[in-house]
């Protein structure tokens, strides 16, 4: 006999990338940013540790949500702000999809979406992407009768993009919202920031965890018409986001200059990262995120996996059945890109 409910104990669990805490190890398993965020953040949580901890934080982290309405032009009350972009999605799970009812994603992408059905006792629906890695209209179909549809724009494990455009398209023969997971948006060429207020059914979410280097820190949000937000706001636990991670987010969003900078550097070394995997044999895609995804036409890729850990080097094997199984790899330093790449050539 078990105390839980069914849902729990059937569902596995979601399985986060692992995170060595000892030093030696190149990390580039989990899409961190290798850099230090912007200065501007050490100064800002130094400030509000002098202020004091003694009062519960500002519940919707006003000062936040005012930056960042400059910053992506749209009113503060479009925000609602979490603790990681991962609370947004379970904030999210929890106000569309109800118990036995249906949630979308496509195949393959993020594997939480799922384990938020699971929790909720929802079920999920997989569309597969096509050849082109676009999504057909059954990504967009009432079949089923879908509660929220999740996108991540760009995707991962491929760092491929569904152009604005095409999103809306998708978004308006809905017959329910659709939030577009823009973890990733900062590192591409197109966003579908400004479709919320085209489309009262498009919700982004975004986070600081990847381009603003501070995936310790815990800090996301997302943007939708402010009435949908006031509902969410229902949702979130009253003080999802604590006095530190606001001050530091608010530092981090206001700090433009060195995100163009740090994008700029990543970009490059992506790029780089990308035509020395191809030269290697590896059938990697061109991506616009902060990773490359990399299976092999010829090699079976999980020995590699084991093998650049055995060196120190970690990246992220992944197996999705019925798709394909491949390395995904973070865009580390120039210096930890170059030795992963000297243990493949070793290898291969
Ligand atoms: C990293 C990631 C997130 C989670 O970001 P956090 O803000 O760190 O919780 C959400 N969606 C996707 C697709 C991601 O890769």
């Amino acid at each position: 006999m078990s105390y839980f409910r069914a849902e729990i104990e059937a569902m596995a669990g979601y399985t986060p990338g692992e995170q060595p805490q000892e030093g030696r190890v190149i990390k580039l398993n989990t899409n961190e940013n290798p850099y230090p965020a912007s200065p501007a953040v050490a100064e800002a949580i130094d400030a509000a540790v002098r202020r004091g901890l003694s009062k519960y934080p500002d519940a919707t982290a006003t000062a936040f949500r005012h930056r960042a309405a400059e910053v992506l032009g749209v009113d503060p009350d479009w925000i609602l702000c979490g603790n990681g972009s991962d609370d947004i999605l379970t904030i999210v799970t929890r106000a569309f999809v109800g118990p036995g009812q249906m949630l979308r994603l496509p195949y393959p992408s993020y594997v939480l979406y799922k384990t938020l059905a699971q929790i909720q006792g929802a079920k999920s629906e997989e569309v597969y992407f096509r050849e082109d890695w676009s999504l057909g209209e059954e990504f967009a179909s009432a079949d089923g009768d879908p509660r929220i549809v999740f996108l991540p724009n760009p995707n991962s494990p491929t760092g491929t993009v569904i152009p604005p455009e095409d999103v809306l398209h998708l978004a308006r023969q809905l017959p329910c919202p659709m939030l577009v997971d823009e973890a990733y948006a900062d590192f591409a060429e197109a966003h579908c920031m400004g479709l919320v207020a085209e489309e009262e059914k498009i919700l982004v979410s975004r986070t600081l965890s990847k381009s603003y280097a501070l995936a310790g820190l815990r800090f996301g949000y997302v943007v939708a018409q402010p009435q949908l937000i006031r509902q969410l706001a229902k949702v979130k636990d009253s003080y999802n986001c604590d006095a530190l991670s606001i001050a530091a987010a608010t530092a981090a969003i206001d700090d433009q200059a060195w995100l163009a900078e740090n994008r700029a550097k990543i970009l490059r070394t992506r790029d780089r990262l990308t035509a020395a995997m191809r030269e290697l044999g590896f059938a990697t895609i061109e991506s616009q995120a902060n990773f490359t995804w990399n299976p092999h036409p010829e090699l079976p890729v999980k020995p590699l996996y084991e093998q650049l850990k055995q060196r120190g080097i970690l990246v992220r094997y992944m197996n999705y059945p019925g798709w394909a199984d491949g390395l995904r790899i973070s865009v580390g330093t120039d210096d930890q890109i170059d030795a992963c790449l000297d243990h493949l050539r070793a290898m291969v």
